[in-house]
């Protein structure tokens, strides 16, 4: 039985899932599964509500938090009945998300969640594309979209806030949409929801999270705004209210010369990584 509050999270959920004609129900959604409270609950609503829902989990090997997340989403997704697929960075790239970021770093001056967010995303987008997912569903929420948002505006990068928004289209064939069904919900909200429903999650940060850029941004402005929710909620909504009114020039899809992946340059973030360790380059018919 859910409480009053659970109820009217879902409903918000629902809400943005179809003010922005996130998915339809014939459609196979993919959820990409961290094993956080944010992942697992857009599995769980989608799966409650009649989505066709299968789970994407990427084990990254960092240590004990790696398997902790693993064992919660592989039982989280054997209760309810979710296909899970399991990647891992190992089998791509053949080491940790840990080994790969302690590398790169004595190479480059490179955080773990910068490491890791591109090596995760190009798993995704792969692994979502092999098993036929029409779209992968991701736990990103209000904070993590006005960290980004903050990012864009300091890296000098404000053009790429026009592209934000809680559904992403195709752009040709290889990348998969992603959704955004949590983009207006807030951390707190999502954690209670989460600890309401009793899902089977680390509350815990990620151990390599500390000194990441992004995140201590926003800290700074919450403190500075005494964390107002509706401060990030104005600074993501803005972005929106100038997507409808300034047509976007969305450019040409591009593909990197060497996995094949989508990328804005000719030689995608992962490759450019992967080539400072002299590694091979991903080989495109890996993992198919
Ligand atoms: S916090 Fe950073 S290092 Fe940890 S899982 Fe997220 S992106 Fe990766
Ligand atoms: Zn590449």
């Amino acid at each position: 039985m859910c409480s009053k509050f659970a109820e009217k999270f879902e409903k918000n959920v629902l809400r943005t899932i179809k003010d922005y004609s996130l998915a339809s129900k014939s459609d196979k959604v993919v959820v990409a599964c961290s094993g956080g409270k944010d992942s697992t609950s857009v599995a769980g609503i989608l799966l409650e509500n009649g989505y066709d829902t299968e789970a994407l989990h990427i084990d990254l090997g960092i240590g004990d938090w790696s398997k902790k997340n693993r064992g919660n989403i592989s039982s989280f997704c054997s209760e309810r009945g979710i296909k899970l697929h399991i990647a891992s960075t190992r089998d791509y790239f053949g080491s940790s998300v840990c080994y790969l970021k302690s590398s790169l770093q004595a190479k480059a001056n490179l955080t773990s969640c910068s490491v890791c967010g591109v090596m995760k995303k190009w798993i995704l987008n792969r692994k979502a594309r092999e098993i036929g997912a029409a779209m992968l569903a991701t736990g990103h929420n209000l904070e993590d979209e006005a960290r980004t948002a903050a990012m864009n505006l300091i890296n000098g990068n404000p053009e790429l806030n026009l592209f934000s928004s809680p559904g992403r289209k195709a752009n040709g064939k290889i990348f998969v949409p992603r959704i955004k069904p949590l983009y207006f919900c807030s951390t707190p909200d999502i954690e209670r929801y989460s600890r309401e429903m009793e899902f089977p999650v680390l509350y815990d940060r990620c151990p390599c999270s500390k000194g990441s850029f992004g995140r201590n941004v926003v800290e700074e402005l919450e403190t500075v705004s005494g964390g107002f929710p509706e401060l990030k909620m104005n600074f993501v909504r803005t972005f929106l209210e100038i997507q409808k009114k300034a047509p976007v020039c969305g450019k040409t899809a591009v593909v990197c010369n060497f996995c094949g992946e989508p990328s804005r340059r000719g030689v995608c973030r992962t490759c450019s990584m992967l080539s400072m360790l002299r590694k091979p380059v991903v080989n495109p018919s890996r993992g198919t």
